[in-house]
C-alpha cells in the first residue's frame, strides 16, 4: 500500500510539472524531481498507458542523442468554467490546455431570490452544447469569499449573497466535480497554469476594475487565509475618512481607486457629465485630455504605494496586473511606478511588473482552470472534489478493461 502510495506521489509531481512547466524530456524530469531514471521510466509508462501524457517532438540537440518530449494529452477531457457576477453569467468549454473552445454569456440577477434556480437552467442549456467526450468537472468563480474551493459556500456583498451554497447546489444538480473560488483566485490559477506566473512559485495577481482585488501564489499554490478571504486588497485602509466602502469602513483602496470612485472623482472635477460612465473617461484620457489623465494618474499613484506594500510583505518573483481596467493602464502607469518603485525596499525594487491583456472571458477561463489545475494540485487544495476530477480523467483516458487488465500483469 505504502509503495502506491508512492507511485501515486510520482504520478501527480509528474503531472505537475508538465503542466507548470510545458513539455519536457524523462531526464530533464528525473532530475528535476530527484528520482531515478528508472523510476522515471516506470511513471511516465504508467502516464502514457493511461493517456495522461503524450510522447511529443524530439527535443531540440546539444550534441547527444535527441530526446522525446513529454506533455499532456489535450483531447484527454475538457471543464466548463463559469464566471458569476451580479448582472450576467459567463461560461466556457476548455480543453486540458487551457483553450477555449466554446463561451456563451447570459443576464444574470444575483439578487433574486430564485437565483439558484436561474443559473442552474442557464447551466443545463450550455452544458447540453457540449460535444466533449468527458467533461471533467466544472469551475465557478464568484466574487466575494469562498470557504473551500471543494465546499463552495458563498460570501459576497457585491452579490448580495450569505452563506449561498453554490457549490452543494451544483453538485447535485449536474453529478459533476464543482470547484468554486474567488474569481480572482482563479485568475491567479490559469496564470499561473498557463499564463506569465507560468513558471513562478511566487506571483502576485492584481485586478483592478469595478473592484480592486489580488490573488497571492505563495510557494507555488493559492494562499487562501484561514475563511478564503486572502488577497482582499480593495480593503487596505488608504485614505483616512475617505469616502464609504461597501464592506462599511471609510477610505478603502477600491473606494477611492475603483472604477465608481474613478467617475465619481471625474464628474466631480467636471471632466464627465452625470450620464457619462468610466468608458467615457478613458476615451477622454486616450485623446490628451489632461485632466482626465490626472484622475488614472492619481489613482496609479495609490495603487503603486499599496502593491509596494504588498510586495514587500509577499516577496513575489513577479507582479501581474489584469482587470477590465488595463485598457487604461497606460495611464494609471505615470503615477504608479515612481510611487511603487519609490515605496519598496531595495531588494525588491526591480521586481518586473507585467500587464495581462484583458479578454471578457478570461474570468470564466479562470474558472475552468480550477477544474484543469487539479491533475497538478500537489497540495491537495482541491480535496475531495479534486480527487473526483482526477478520476474521472483515468476513467476517460484509460485503454478498454481487457487490455488494462493486460497492462496489470506486468
Ligand atoms: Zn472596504
Amino acid at each position: 500500500m505504502q509503495d502506491s502510495g508512492r507511485a501515486d506521489m510520482t504520478r501527480s509531481a509528474v503531472l505537475s510539472f508538465i503542466g507548470g512547466h510545458g513539455p519536457v524530456s524523462r531526464a530533464d524530469l528525473a532530475r528535476s524531481l530527484d528520482v531515478s531514471p528508472a523510476l522515471m521510466t516506470q511513471t511516465t509508462k504508467e502516464l502514457l498507458r493511461q493517456g495522461l501524457i503524450t510522447e511529443m517532438a524530439l527535443s531540440p540537440s546539444r550534441g547527444g542523442r535527441p530526446a522525446r518530449l513529454l506533455g499532456l494529452a489535450v483531447d484527454a477531457g475538457t471543464a466548463v468554467g463559469v464566471k458569476v457576477v451580479v448582472d450576467h453569467i459567463t461560461a466556457v468549454e476548455c480543453g486540458i490546455d487551457g483553450t477555449v473552445l466554446r463561451a456563451a454569456t447570459e443576464p444574470f440577477d444575483a439578487a433574486s431570490p430564485a437565483a439558484l434556480d436561474a443559473l442552474v437552467a442557464l447551466l443545463r442549456t450550455f452544458m447540453a452544447g457540449s460535444s466533449s467526450r468527458r467533461i471533467l468537472g466544472m469551475g465557478v468563480a464568484t466574487p466575494g469569499n469562498v470557504d473551500a474551493q471543494s465546499v463552495g459556500t458563498v460570501e459576497s456583498t457585491q452579490m448580495g449573497w450569505s452563506g449561498v451554497p453554490l457549490g452543494a447546489r451544483l453538485r447535485a444538480e449536474f453529478d459533476l466535480p464543482v470547484l468554486v473560488d474567488n474569481n480572482v483566485n482563479a485568475l491567479a490559477i490559469a496564470e499561473t497554469l498557463y499564463g506569465q506566473a507560468k513558471g513562478h512559485e511566487n506571483a502576485l495577481v492584481v485586478t483592478i476594475g469595478t473592484g480592486i482585488g489580488a490573488g497571492i501564489i505563495a510557494d507555488g499554490v493559492v494562499l487562501r487565509g484561514h475563511a478564503g478571504i486572502a488577497g482582499e486588497i480593495g480593503h487596505l485602509p488608504t485614505v483616512e475618512g475617505g469616502p464609504l466602502c461597501q464592506c462599511g469602513a471609510r477610505g478603502c483602496l477600491e473606494a477611492v481607486i475603483g472604477q465608481q470612485a474613478l467617475v465619481g472623482e471625474a464628474r466631480q472635477r467636471g471632466i464627465l457629465t452625470s450620464g457619462e460612465a468610466i468608458g467615457v473617461l478613458g476615451d477622454r484620457a486616450d485623446s490628451g485630455d489632461q485632466r482626465a489623465q490626472e484622475v488614472y494618474e492619481q489613482a496609479g499613484h495609490l495603487l503603486g504605494r499599496a502593491l509596494a506594500g504588498v510586495v514587500n510583505l509577499l516577496d513575489p518573483e513577479v507582479v501581474i496586473v489584469s482587470g477590465e481596467g488595463v485598457e487604461s493602464w497606460r495611464h494609471w502607469m505615470f503615477g504608479f511606478e515612481p510611487a511603487f518603485r519609490a515605496c519598496l525596499i531595495p531588494a525588491k525594487r526591480g521586481v518586473p511588473v507585467t500587464v495581462e491583456a484583458w479578454a471578457d472571458d478570461r474570468w470564466a477561463q479562470g474558472a475552468a482552470c480550477l477544474v484543469l489545475g487539479t491533475p497538478f494540485d500537489g497540495q491537495g487544495l482541491s480535496g475531495e472534489q479534486g480527487e473526483w476530477v482526477r478520476q474521472r480523467l483515468a476513467e476517460t483516458t484509460s485503454p478498454p478493461p481487457g487490455e488494462a487488465d493486460k497492462a496489470d500483469l506486468r
